[in-house]
């Protein structure tokens, strides 16, 4: 028998060398992805609008209860529960997620709604860490737009009450902000819990005084980055929500915001609402308005609180009603 080419010294000597570098490469930073090297990192997908490079981050996710409780008509939770059932999902509770889409050309950087920000839940405000991860510090974001000031889509713009993106001009329509500074603010369509909006308005009014000195009011129909963003007026859900139309090289993506809260159900019956519109009745005007567009125009959309990464096309199969057809998880070429 002839005796194998290595002996046990040098393969104990070699795996000991192996470990040590593994070791040093588990510590090490991840390499920043460039256009040779592959883009792995699975909190973060990565995609392109044209050559725009877009990144959809995940802040976190909530269970919203009690989960039928929250959705109107009240006479239709029969036919919203069977929806549920027919696809097989929890029925405890509505999953929420909370998806922030980030724009990068050149050296703008542009960030659409921040998350919950610090907060003291631990399913919350992993927007930050993510966003680090891709090589984007705060001082890096240029744009800051904001759709509405609920506090999953606004609390991230101000930190320890300062401004989160110290060098972005943030973006957010004048009617949110009349709105949100009216003597009254006037919730008296909407179905939510009434005890949670002196605390809810207070804040909102702070985070806006600090954003002040760097807020620029936008339109609808006012574009930015060269025509590459536009902002149009959804309103309904709040008063000055907005949704966004991204595009370049004839690509293009329209950001829907929280024209749905979940994937079935602001779908499946396009007049179904949740309690958290402030006014329902336009949310649904608003939402048949830019859902019977999109059909039409086969257009790529992106939410907020669609399943991550939130990317899909709108299908129909009867007046009002809807089908997300969400885009898979692609790794791209
Ligand atoms: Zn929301």
């Amino acid at each position: 028998m002839t005796s194998p080419s290595w002996n046990r010294r040098s393969f104990l000597t070699g795996s000991a060398a192996l470990l040590s570098q593994l070791a040093t490469s588990a510590a090490a930073e991840p390499p920043a992805a460039t256009a040779a090297a592959p883009f792995r990192n699975p909190n973060v997908y990565r995609f392109q609008i044209g050559d725009i490079e877009a990144f959809s981050i995940s802040d976190g996710h909530s269970l919203i209860r009690p989960a039928m409780g929250m959705m109107h008509p009240e006479s239709d939770r029969p036919q919203m529960q069977a929806v549920m059932e027919s696809h097989f999902e929890r029925l405890d509770g509505i999953p929420l997620y909370v998806n922030i889409l980030v724009l990068r050309k050149g050296k703008e950087v542009a960030v659409f709604d921040a998350g919950f920000g610090k907060w003291p839940n631990p399913n919350w405000g992993w927007f930050f860490e993510a966003l680090a991860s891709v090589g984007i510090q705060r001082g890096d974001v240029t744009a800051a737009f904001l759709s509405h000031a609920h506090i999953d889509h606004i609390a991230g713009f101000v930190t320890d009450n300062a401004i989160t993106f110290p060098n972005a001009q943030f973006y957010c329509t004048q009617e949110e902000l009349d709105f949100w500074f009216s003597p009254e603010p006037d919730f008296s369509k909407s179905k939510r819990d009434k005890r949670e909006l002196p605390g809810l308005t207070r804040d909102n009014r702070k985070r806006f005084e600090i954003l002040k000195p760097v807020t620029q009011v936008l339109k609808d129909g006012s574009s930015v980055w060269n025509g590459d963003i536009r902002l149009e007026l959804a309103p309904g859900h709040t008063a000055g929500h907005a949704i966004f139309h991204i595009q370049s090289k004839g690509e293009k993506l329209l950001h829907i915001m929280d024209l749905a809260h979940h994937h079935l159900l602001m779908f499946a019956n396009v007049n179904w609402t949740i309690a958290f519109d402030h006014d329902p009745e336009l949310a649904v005007v608003t939402r048949k308005k830019v859902y019977g567009r999109a059909l039409t125009e086969k257009t790529r959309l992106y939410g907020f609180h669609l399943p991550w990464p939130g990317l899909g096309h709108l299908g129909s199969t009867a007046a009002d009603s809807y089908v997300w057809i969400p885009e898979r998880y692609s790794w791209g070429s």
